[in-house]
């Protein structure tokens, strides 16, 4: 404030006034506008009407490959036998944690965003969407252990999956459309709100059922409390990811000897790993390539993935943008 700065909250973007490739000024939805030099475009990587309203301005935008999977959970102290190779933690050690990555026919599955001691949370933006995410409380000491399981996905995934379960889909009219990814992303969370039956209760399964594409009977005690509803995942993913899921819980389980139980569930959808669009900047300036004060920055730009570097960009298109302006 002392240096001229004003924060507004509770302010929703909905146009750019654009003349001769600049932004002139922002709108906001209570009919307000505000002018300025320059625009730094740091929405994060759900704001799906952003992504809209630069491609209904011609603003050029890109499809961005994402990942797209589940949440796996598995009891803390499993995980902890497991990584310390003993039955019971020691009292001074923290609650375990890991990371697993395997290469499956060429495409990437990992684990992301693993949370010891945590818990499986909502994450939707949307009504009828379901997303799940993960969060560890400072203390680490909830009794699972959860982490995202993730499938690398490229935009011909998305019209493949398009071409087969939807071929008349306004989504497929133009296969070049930047935002063909980000329909595919809420297309898997609007499946996975169905088959979980509304109230953002998540489809699951037991792990080794997943691998074996068994129904599982009953679901363990789990930490994501709008609730978990038994489901057969191979109906609600995509074929491909559920198909580098199951081989790569497979060679989980033999990195990890325990890992691959049907003590630990797995929940659908982990769909908000990055953005599926990126909207292009120069190297050098920062600057959008069309629209020259625009800087597109963070996590929804493509230019972060968590919550450090998504602070180091925006303090970097920041100083770009003031020596511009200085
Ligand atoms: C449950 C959960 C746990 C996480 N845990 C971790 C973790 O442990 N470590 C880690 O590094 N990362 C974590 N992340 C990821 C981290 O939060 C993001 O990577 C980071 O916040 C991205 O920062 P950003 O500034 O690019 O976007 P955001 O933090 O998403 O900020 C975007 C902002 O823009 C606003 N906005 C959107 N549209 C508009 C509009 N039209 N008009 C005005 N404002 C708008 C949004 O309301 C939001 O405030 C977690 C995320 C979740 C959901």
């Amino acid at each position: 404030m002392d240096c001229g700065g004003l924060f507004l909250f509770e302010k929703k973007v909905t146009n750019f006034k654009i003349e001769n490739d600049l932004i002139k000024s922002v709108e906001t939805a209570d009919g307000n506008k505000y002018d300025g030099d320059a625009v730094i475009l740091a929405t994060g990587h759900s704001a799906r009407d952003i992504f809209e309203l630069l491609h209904r301005q011609q603003i050029l935008i890109e499809a961005k490959p994402f990942a797209l999977g589940v949440r796996i959970e598995h009891p803390q102290s499993l995980i902890d036998s497991i990584q310390y190779h003993c039955s019971i933690r020691d009292q001074h050690l923290p609650p375990a944690s890991y990371g697993l990555v395997e290469q499956v026919a060429e495409r990437g599955v990992f684990s992301f965003c693993m949370c010891p001691g945590g818990i499986i949370a909502p994450a939707a933006t949307n009504p009828g969407e379901l997303v799940v995410n993960g969060w560890s409380p400072s203390k680490r000491n909830n009794p699972y252990a959860n982490s995202g399981m993730v499938v690398q996905v490229a935009l011909d995934d998305a019209i493949n999956y398009f071409k087969k379960t939807n071929p008349d889909s306004n989504e497929l009219k133009n296969e070049k459309n930047p935002l063909l990814l980000m329909y595919f992303q809420s297309a898997i969370e609007q499946t996975c709100f169905k088959a979980g039956g509304g109230k953002l209760v998540a489809p699951a399964q037991r792990m080794v059922d997943f691998t074996n594409n068994k129904i599982s009977p009953t679901l363990p005690s789990n930490s994501y409390l709008p609730g978990i509803h038994s489901t057969n995942l191979s109906e609600v993913l995509p074929t491909f990811i559920h198909k580098s899921l199951q081989e790569g819980f497979k060679a989980f389980g033999k990195k990890m000897p325990g890992y691959l139980t049907n003590d630990a569930v797995v929940v659908a959808t982990e769909s908000r790993t990055s953005s599926p669009v990126r909207i292009p900047r120069d190297a050098n300036t920062f600057a959008h390539p069309q629209i020259k004060n625009l800087y597109p920055c963070g996590e929804g730009a493509g230019y972060a993935g968590g919550i450090v570097s998504a602070a180091m960009d925006g303090e970097k298109c920041a100083l770009f943008c003031a020596q511009q302006f200085a």
